[in-house]
């Protein structure tokens, strides 16, 4: 067993704490990474206050892991010791039904292996995510990161990144498409930055006026103010695409009428209660109104290499893992620029 520090939620909803835990041994297929930076999604959130149900504690959350190949089994082709490496929102997948056939391993129909807060394909072995000193996965469900890019900062592309490219990539985004971006936290900036790269014109769309030079500064050529109606007007049937990830309650007819004809809004965001769609919200411009779940891990690599190529990493606050209940409160208040990262040298 390889024995790890962590840090976890011992119960719903209450602070996290040091723990330990240990990690199987490296099997033929697995790698030991030896992690560095683990981000902090809102899904972290989410899952500690148990608001989806069903949440397995202790929870040690983190699906943003990035680290160092300490170890790897005899059959290990594409890591070696000493090599980066990622692991994102899955550790494992059923790998032969018609969804993992085609790369969407996050829609496997047995249902995929999640990082944390979740089990192995067995069924029965719990799984540990980030907020830890080490992970061992098959490397099937690793990703390589470019030593081009910042290792602390290229931890959110393992799910902000995958979760706002593939939707941009699904909906077919080109130069010049008007890309309408639903509240700037860490799945918000990153599609922005994402949707420039991608040459998209780019509106943010926020609750908060203070962000709207963070907003100009990662790519967006417009900013709206959605605490002011007059932005819903004045942005009717503009954009091809809105890509919305705020995490609470809000009003998806309002968004809706910013898209043009036939074109789509993709929630990534989720709230926890339900929330009412119109009808004819969709039927007056014959819209989409479409959900994503991260990617599959063939994307998610393709995304890592495009963002070494356009040198897309993302804007973190470094935090030891003293401050992370602190953080959670800070990113239920807004107030996060734009995603928090462990640094496991605190651990
Ligand atoms: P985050 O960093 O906390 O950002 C969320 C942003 O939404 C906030 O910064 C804020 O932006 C806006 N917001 C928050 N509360 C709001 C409210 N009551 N009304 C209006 N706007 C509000 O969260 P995140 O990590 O980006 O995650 C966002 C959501 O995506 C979460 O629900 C998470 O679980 C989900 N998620 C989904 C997937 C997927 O695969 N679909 C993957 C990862 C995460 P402004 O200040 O700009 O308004
Ligand atoms: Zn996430
Ligand atoms: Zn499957």
């Amino acid at each position: 067993m390889i024995h790890t520090k962590a840090y976890a939620a011992p119960g719903a909803d209450q602070p996290l704490g040091p723990f330990e835990l240990d990690r199987r041994e490296p099997g033929p297929r697995d790698i030991l990474i030896e992690i560095a930076y683990c981000g902090v999604c809102h899904s972290d959130i989410h899952q500690v206050k148990d608001e989806w149900g069903g949440s397995l504690f202790p929870m040690v959350p983190g699906h943003e892991i990035v680290g160092r190949v300490a170890r790897v089994g005899a059959e290990v082709k594409g890591f070696k010791p000493g090599d980066l490496a990622g692991v994102g929102c899955m550790v494992d997948s059923c790998r032969v039904c018609p969804s993992c056939a085609r790369n969407l391993e996050q829609f496997c129909q047995k249902g995929a292996a999640f990082t944390y807060n979740g089990t192995e394909m067995d069924r029965v072995t719990r799984t540990y995510g980030g907020y830890s000193a080490r992970v061992v996965v098959d490397e099937a469900f690793a990703l390589h990161i470019s030593p081009r890019l910042d290792l602390a900062g290229a931890a959110p592309l393992l799910c902000a990144g995958i979760t706002t490219y593939s939707p941009l990539r699904h909906w077919n985004t080109r130069p010049g498409d008007k890309v309408g971006v639903v509240g700037l936290g860490g799945l918000g900036h990153m599609a922005v930055k994402l949707a420039a790269a991608m040459g998209a014109e780019v509106t943010m769309l926020s609750t908060s006026p203070a962000k709207e030079a963070d907003a100009r500064r990662l790519g967006a050529a417009g900013f709206g103010l959605t605490s002011d109606e007059a932005t819903f007007k004045r942005l009717a049937g503009r954009f091809d695409l809105i890509i919305d990830t705020i995490s609470a309650a809000h009003d998806y007819n309002k968004y809706l009428g910013m898209v043009r004809l036939e074109g789509a809004m993709v929630l990534l965001g989720v709230p926890p209660a339900p929330i009412p769609v119109a009808a004819g919200s969709l039927i007056f411009g014959r819209k989409t109104l479409s959900g994503s779940l991260i990617g599959g891990i063939k994307e998610t690599q393709e995304m890592l290499d495009f963002c070494a190529e356009h040198n897309v990493v993302s804007d973190i606050e470094l935090i030891p893992f003293a401050d992370i209940n602190k953080a959670y409160e800070r990113m239920l208040r807004g107030d996060v620029r734009y995603r928090f990262v462990l640094d496991t040298a605190t651990l």
